[in-house]
């Protein structure tokens, strides 16, 4: 188990130790006799694991006071459909930030509900998509009701370390596979929201938070379990919540904790990326052409210069214990996600790995 390292970029490796303590109380949770998903999320017991780790979350990430956090249903996408049915209000436009896949699929779910037009769509990412304008070149409307970006495209392993200026119109933020690697100031944010699959445990639910100003000027036929008025009056408990998925992300927020908060975690993160793409760039037989401004912490596509050896080294890496480096499909070549739950040992396993492969096949 030890020496297998897994590289997917969702659903993702969760934290060793906490998948063991999981494993523990699997069956009989603080001393219930049930499972933690076997009990109702009304009971004390429950409650009191689901707002401590609300409040871990505030902690880790210094979320004021003014912002809601809510744990929904539905994923990444489900806040897709959610956030123009919340944040429209009387407006009809929003602009979309285009940077990759994600905002990409982001953007084309909400055109089914706003008005989208081709200078509501921005386009930030130059050069075949190697690098991103600054932020003072970006066009935003100012009659916009928010505007929506992705700070991590996953796929294209594009991160935008800057955040936008947006003036009074709020700034929506897909944080799907950046969210708790590195600290933020959320109050530049109207929204954030994440995907847990990712960096906060199993798929399924999502965090969103919200400044509560914007809470409540939702359309009248928004689904309820998407309104984050209704969310936010039952502290996420108008239906039952993805119960399970939120004790395991209190588990991971506790962890974070004790590795010492999301300043040590982006050390730890800063350091695992360095590794891997100062060993790509000192190699002629890898490829990443990501300018280096914006290279992904998170995601780290590259490329076997020659591509007839991906096959092979797929098979080989995976023959080491290192699983799930094939890159998106709409990307190609290969990719590996070091989300907070990767070891530095498993980057240093990989960059070994891969300096044999090349040496091996020179
Ligand atoms: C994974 C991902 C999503 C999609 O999440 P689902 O839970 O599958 O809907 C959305 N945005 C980004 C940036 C992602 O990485």
């Amino acid at each position: 188990m030890n020496n297998i390292f897994n590289f997917c970029a969702g659903p993702a490796m969760l934290p060793h130790d906490v998948m063991l303590q999981a494993q523990k109380e699997f069956c009989n949770w603080q001393d219930n006799g049930v499972s933690v998903m076997e009990m109702s999320h009304r009971s004390p017991e429950y409650m009191a694991m689901a707002s401590e780790a609300e409040q871990d979350l505030r902690d880790l990430m210094d979320i004021p006071d003014n912002y809601k956090v809510l744990f929904c249903h539905g994923g990444g996408r489900g806040q897709f459909s959610a956030i123009p049915f919340n944040l429209l209000g009387d407006k009809l436009e929003a602009d979309y930030l285009l940077t990759g896949q994600w905002s990409k699929s982001a953007t084309l779910e909400a055109k089914k509900y706003a008005r989208i037009t081709d200078t509501n769509i921005i386009t930030i990412t130059e050069q075949g998509k190697t690098s991103v304008l600054p932020c003072a070149q970006w066009p935003i409307n100012a009659g916009a009701a928010y505007v929506h970006y992705c700070p991590n495209e996953t796929v294209d392993g594009i991160e935008i370390f800057e955040i936008p200026e947006t003036g009074v119109v709020p700034l929506v933020a897909d944080m799907s596979s950046t969210i708790l690697s590195r600290p933020i100031d959320v109050s530049k944010f109207g929204l954030i929201y994440a995907g847990a699959q990712k960096n906060i445990g199993p798929a399924g639910l999502a965090i969103v938070i919200v400044r509560e100003d914007l809470i409540g000027h939702a359309r009248r036929a928004i689904p309820s379990i998407f309104d984050y008025e209704i969310q936010a009056k039952s502290n996420s408990m108008y239906n039952t919540p993805p119960t399970y998925s939120w004790y395991l992300a209190g588990l991971v927020f506790k962890w974070l904790k004790a590795q010492g908060g999301l300043v040590e975690v982006e050390k730890r993160n800063i350091e695992k990326a360095s590794l891997l793409y100062s060993f790509i760039d000192s190699s002629n037989f890898y490829e990443n052409n990501i300018d280096k401004s914006v290279r992904s912490r998170m995601n780290i596509p590259f490329t076997l210069v020659d591509e007839s050896l991906n096959s092979a080294f797929l098979s080989a890496s995976k023959a080491a214990g290192l699983l799930t480096l094939k890159g998106h499909k709409s990307v190609g070549g290969m990719r590996a996600s070091v989300y907070n739950a990767m070891p530095l040992a498993g980057v240093q396993a990989l960059v070994k790995f891969m300096a044999d492969f090349e040496k091996d096949n020179i």
